[in-house]
């Protein structure tokens, strides 16, 4: 079939962005999106490299809470959308920025959510970045599909994937790693988190599901994938996100800090 003319347009708008970087998960709430603003602010840490945050969760758009930067309009000028700067070198563009309400998409049918994707892929402006971080809808939606396909056409360095102690169970996870195999994605590697939980009192961290502990390393030593390490569960990250807080400002020495900076070195 004739190439779809919005790739050419996507690989266009995307030459001068180094890595361009898929974040994936097997179903919602492992976490996505809180671990894709965390790898944000982790990289963005070093004020030389600039990084862009693409949110295109249709389904729960949560980024602009995360990152702090709710209720932002964004701006079209004649090179397409300005994402919203967090920071001098952190920018951000939220399909949440243009919805009316959080529960607006939800209702949208297939072609019209399409044409969003294609859209967000195409008219953003983002200049110059060393890494643009795109949280994806979860797999099991159609929209994930376009996404992927998308960017993989468009040039893509690869995919992280974000799992749970039990997604791993319930093969979610496996479908989308073998979905990525399949078009030729490179998978970056695995990130398991909530793996443990961390006691707000003695600081400890604690297996919170026995039976699947160790899930994501063992997956990716099937489906040899790199393995990236775990985050645990910890309040701290919640709140952080909760408040659109820097996690790496408010609580840098926690045991959650630390595993997602050994996660952002393994990539
Ligand atoms: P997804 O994008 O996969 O749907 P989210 O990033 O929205 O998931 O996370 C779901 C919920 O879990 C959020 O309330 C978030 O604050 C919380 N959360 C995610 N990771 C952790 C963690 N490691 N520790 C504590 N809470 C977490």
């Amino acid at each position: 079939p004739p190439e779809d003319p919005a790739i050419q347009e996507i690989r266009e708008v995307l030459k001068n962005v180094k890595n361009k970087i898929l974040i994936l998960s097997g179903k919602g709430g492992v976490g996505k999106s809180t671990f894709t603003a965390n790898l944000a602010r982790a990289f963005a840490r070093n004020e030389n490299i600039q990084v862009g945050v693409l949110d295109i969760d249709i389904c729960g758009p949560s980024m602009p809470v995360i990152l702090g930067c709710q209720g932002e309009q964004v701006h079209q000028s004649g090179s397409g959308w300005s994402p919203v700067y967090v920071e001098e070198n952190l920018g951000i563009i939220s399909v949440g920025f243009l919805l009316n309400s959080p529960d607006e998409a939800v209702i949208w049918r297939g072609p019209k959510k399409n044409t969003l994707i294609k859209q967000f892929l195409r008219d953003v402006d983002w200049g110059e970045l060393d890494y643009l971080l795109i949280d994806t809808p979860p797999g099991t939606s159609d929209e994930h599909l376009s996404v992927v396909s998308y960017m993989k056409e468009a040039g893509v360095t690869g995919a992280v994937v974000v799992t749970t102690p039990q997604d791993v169970a319930i093969l979610d996870v496996r479908k989308e790693i073998n979905f990525c195999q399949k078009l030729n994605v490179p998978i970056l590697g695995i990130v398991e988190n909530m793996s443990s939980f961390v006691c707000p009192r003695c600081n400890k961290a604690n297996e919170i599901f026995p039976p699947t502990n160790g899930g994501g390393q063992r997956l990716a030593e099937e489906v040899n994938v790199k393995f990236l390490g775990r985050i645990p569960l910890d309040p701290e990250l919640a709140k952080s996100a909760d408040q659109g807080q820097s996690l790496f400002e408010s609580a840098p020495q926690s045991m959650v800090a630390q595993a997602l900076e050994s996660v952002v070195t393994n990539i």
